[in-house]
């Protein structure tokens, strides 16, 4: 299905339900940068969190940092930004349009003929007039200028320290966030008095001025990172193989299992081992998960083995010494590190477009984001099926207010039940609660409520009737990952489904 998921259709939804909106739209919008909504920022925090506890809170070997985006400028020195984090650019002489060298080509271009006495014709990428045979020359974009030699353009955002605009004071928004392990290396390793191996974590923001950004949140100027170093003694062996090569392993595994468990298929991801020459000159290996987008199979996060190179480029430019003392071989090392680099907005690109899907509900369509209930914005709807109702309206409310000091809860009121859970499942709420006369009761026939509530699950659209108070223990349940079918066989389903599927 995710296949022919199309990026118009979830940019769409993310509008319309307050995922993702585009920045400062008011004024026309702001070039690929995006704003996360109501929804949108609930999505993502639950990403960061599963990761964070995967990664870090559960595993012995991990720790984790939060540094700051504005670095020392010699970060970016040592690193190879400064001088390598480049782009070729041309500019046209004529309409001062700017294009990435090496993507001229990949354009059509606009063609004044002079075999047709100067008509305009816009020509395919890379082909030549059909009329004159001439090939592209000129600007792509106006037909008329020509274009400046390439040059370099550095990707990091410039920025000055201080209330000075002058040279000294330059620095620069942070291009990725594995700078701040490497630099707070020996901090790390002192205060938490750890053994190799080891990893650093981070989550946070980064910024490139990508000349070419686009595609939604697929590239954009300001993105969220999370990143592992994960640090190993290049002198140990693990099952017969060298520990960087070995932990670069399973570091891939671990990765690719992980977007699996919180619900990418199997069939819509792969690995892709990098060429030798496409290879940075430090990294032994990197190797890419790629997932099919809408846009085609592109890179969701890399696992590179940058061997020692970070850790050498530090001590060298800052002139302290970033080793591990090997206790057993009573030798300092340069640790190698492998790291795991994924991007936040990119996983969630693709866990909405593997978990969209149209069905056909009694002839009417349904829109459904089969998230994993894990990372769902909201985890539980309160719906009251009688809004008139003063007692149920107020149980709802007592209900909402309760499961929310655990989950994400929300009430919602403002349509019939069928649309109410329609809505709900277009966001990927997992579950709703629905308060009824049943519950209730009714006092001016005498008759008393049951205190049970309808819980209706997303995917398969059962019901099941459950006491209010045994709710906090279903939904801890449901939402730890216990399936539907074993919990609903405990309760009854309601008896007559007034409230639709
Ligand atoms: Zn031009
Ligand atoms: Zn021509």
């Amino acid at each position: 299905m995710s296949g022919l998921t199309s990026m118009d259709v979830l940019v769409s939804l993310s509008k319309r339900r307050g995922f993702v909106f585009q920045s400062s739209e008011i004024y026309g919008g702001t070039g690929s940068v995006w704003d996360y909504g109501p929804l949108g920022v609930e999505l993502k925090n639950n990403i960061k969190r599963v990761w964070w506890r995967d990664f870090v809170q559960a595993r012995a070997d991990m720790v984790g940092i939060d540094a700051s985006i504005l670095m020392h400028p010699m970060v970016w020195k040592a690193s190879g930004h400064l001088d390598h984090f480049t782009d070729p650019m041309v500019d046209c002489r004529e309409c001062k349009h700017r294009f990435r060298a090496d993507h001229v080509d990949t354009l059509p271009w606009t063609h004044y003929c002079p075999a047709t006495k100067g008509n305009k014709f816009t020509i395919p990428a890379g082909e030549p007039c059909g009329h004159c045979g001439q090939r592209r020359t000129l600007c792509p974009e106006c037909g008329k200028g020509e274009l400046t030699a390439p040059r370099q353009f550095n990707l990091m955002f410039k920025t000055f320290m201080g209330p000075v605009e002058e040279d000294a004071a330059v620095t620069y928004l942070r291009p990725e966030t594995a700078q701040a392990m490497f630099v707070n290396f020996d901090n790390v390793l002192q205060s938490m008095r750890l053994r190799l191996p080891f990893g650093i974590a981070q989550a946070g923001r980064s910024f490139r001025n990508e000349i070419t950004p686009g595609n939604f949140i697929f590239r954009t100027r300001e993105f969220e990172q999370m990143e592992i170093e994960f640090f190993v003694n290049p002198n140990d062996r693990v099952d017969g193989r060298p520990a960087d090569e070995y932990w670069h392993d399973r570091w891939i595994e671990d990765c690719m299992a992980w977007f699996k468990r919180y619900g990418l298929a199997a069939e819509n991801l792969r690995l892709r081992e990098h060429e030798r020459d496409e290879l940075a000159h430090y990294a032994k290996r990197t190797v890419d998960i790629e997932y099919k987008f809408p846009i085609g199979w592109s890179e969701l996060m890399g696992i590179a083995n940058r061997t020692d190179f970070d850790l050498k480029q530090h001590a060298k430019w800052s002139g302290k010494s970033l080793t591990y003392f090997d206790d057993e071989r009573k030798e300092h090392v340069v640790p190698f590190v492998v790291e795991p680099a994924a991007g936040v907005d990119r996983a969630l690109l693709a866990f909405m477009a593997d978990a969209y899907r149209e069905e056909e509900v009694r002839g009417e369509k349904r829109v459904l984001l089969k998230l994993h209930p894990e990372l769902a914005p909201l985890k539980v709807a309160v719906l009251p099926l009688l809004k008139k109702r003063d007692d149920i309206v107020r149980t709802a409310h007592t209900i909402r207010a309760d499961l929310a000091r655990h989950w994400r809860v929300v009430y919602d009121d403002t349509a019939a039940i069928g649309r109410l859970y329609r809505r709900q499942d277009e966001v990927g709420t997992p579950y709703c609660v629905t308060v009824d006369v049943q519950t209730v009761g009714d006092r001016e026939r005498g008759e008393a409520g049951d205190s049970r509530v309808t819980i209706r699950d997303r995917d398969s659209m059962e019901q099941m009737r459950v006491p209010i108070a045994e709710l906090g223990a279903v939904f801890r349940e449901l939402l730890d990952g216990a399936p539907w079918s074993r919990v609903s066989g405990r309760y009854p389903a309601p008896t007559a489904k007034a409230s639709g599927p």
